[in-house]
């Protein structure tokens, strides 16, 4: 209860979602099965619930071969169950065309992006074209660009590169600025769906109408698929670019997920041999597990998880929260904060603060998190959140942050 007797929603939320929240939690065998650690570490990778390593050992048991060669029952089945897992992406990011959308699978974000710089970006580009590079944003999601300039630099062709403009005080991309340094050769534009340091949402659904109707836009939603619903439906993007493994399936899993609407159709080059079939299988049964539990509930969780521990370490000496300061509430209309949260302590080093934390049982990420050469000099302690973790985490870690500061 706050001094006025009214309740914060985040407490609203923890207290509307906590029943549900306890039975989702005790479905992840790590979590439960090491009840003195705490696995704030989400946004590297999440943690896998029992049906997802069900899916895998039902797989491997019972139909393990390759795909698109034998014609045996086992290889029919493998080869429905990466068809069908296409279908699955296309469901699950609520597709509005699944005929006429494209899936490719990849093996995490990095990939998926480099792919599309590599096999499809060289061919819609000309001399004298222009794309935005968000430089703050994911090294992933900036250095497969850049080599793609080069490359076709190499070959007489062009290309500008316009660095992303940012807000200064939230990390939001600054819409504003990009309209007006957007002109007609502004061909591509890669964005963020969500912060990888800072947690916003960078309000992406602004992109569109900053860049006009033609550019294409390019979604990293490394850290939005798995925590939020994402609805190709509403955002107009073409491609969508994901991890599996911090979706809930295995390490070496994620997909491109292509409209097909501007610029040539997307076809990867290449021979690409024998797919990731237990990969396949294991994201088909995380996007079912997922869509169970119900991803606005999760982005509800995460975002009261997120808001408690922000309210309370914004007002814990030594302490500073790295992205938007002005928000850090769930209700927040500014900017939403999703299930990450980046902090530095000013005496302590973050590589430190890390040893002592995991000391306590936390497990948190210090560095400077792969972030471009355009962010944060300085590392820092990112905690990020995804369903199984509790608010008891959340004040334990409190009460050791405060012990230190
Ligand atoms: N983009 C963002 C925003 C990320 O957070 C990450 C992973 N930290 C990546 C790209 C790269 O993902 P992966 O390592 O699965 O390729």
């Amino acid at each position: 209860m706050t001094a006025s007797g009214t309740r914060t929603p985040d407490r609203v939320a923890l207290d509307e979602l906590g029943e549900w929240q306890r039975a989702l939690r005790a479905q992840f065998p790590i979590i439960t099965g090491h009840p003195g650690l705490a696995y704030l570490d989400s946004a590297a990778t999440a943690q896998k619930p029992r049906a997802v390593l069900d899916a895998v050992h039902d797989y491997l048991t019972t139909s393990n071969a390759n795909a698109g060669r034998g014609t045996y029952p086992w290889a029919n089945r493998t080869t429905d169950l990466v068809a069908r897992g296409r279908d699955r992406i296309k469901r699950f990011l609520d597709d509005p065309a699944p005929e006429r959308s494209a899936v490719h699978f990849t093996s995490g974000t990095t990939e998926g992006l480099r792919t599309l710089a590599r096999d499809w970006l060289p061919r819609f580009l000309a001399d004298g074209d222009e794309i935005v590079v968000p430089v703050a944003d994911h090294r992933a999601n900036i250095e497969p660009w850049l080599e793609a300039r080069r490359l076709l630099a190499a070959q007489g062709v062009h290309v500008g590169v316009r660095p992303m403009p940012y807000q200064r005080d939230s990390g939001d991309y600054d819409h504003t600025a990009l309209a007006e340094l957007a002109g007609p050769r502004t061909r591509f534009v890669a964005v963020t769906h969500v912060h990888h340091v800072y947690g916003g949402d960078m309000n992406v659904h602004r992109i569109r109408r900053a860049v006009g109707d033609d550019a294409v836009i390019c979604l990293d939603a490394a850290q939005s698929v798995g925590h939020l619903p994402v609805s190709v439906a509403g955002l107009d993007v073409d491609f969508v670019v994901f991890s599996g493994h911090k979706a809930m399936a295995l390490p070496g899993t994620g997909a491109v997920w292509a409209r097909q609407v501007r610029g040539p159709e997307f076809v990867p080059g290449g021979w690409s041999g024998t797919p990731n079939t237990v990969g396949v299988a294991s994201l088909t049964a995380a996007l079912d597990w997922l869509d169970a539990a119900g991803t606005d509930r999760i982005e509800r969780w995460t975002a009261a998880l997120a808001a408690r521990l922000t309210d309370r370490l914004r007002h814990l000496d030594g302490y500073e929260i790295l992205g938007c300061r002005t928000s850090l509430a769930a209700d927040s209309p500014v900017q939403q904060r999703r299930g990450i949260v980046t902090f530095r302590h000013r005496e302590i080093s973050s590589g430190d603060l890390g040893f002592l934390l995991y000391s306590h049982g936390f497990m948190v990420r210090s560095d400077s998190h792969c972030q471009g050469s355009a962010g944060e000099q300085t590392d820092s302690v990112r905690v990020s959140l995804h369903v199984y973790n509790t608010a008891d985490e959340i004040d334990r870690l409190l009460t050791v942050l405060a012990s230190v500061g």
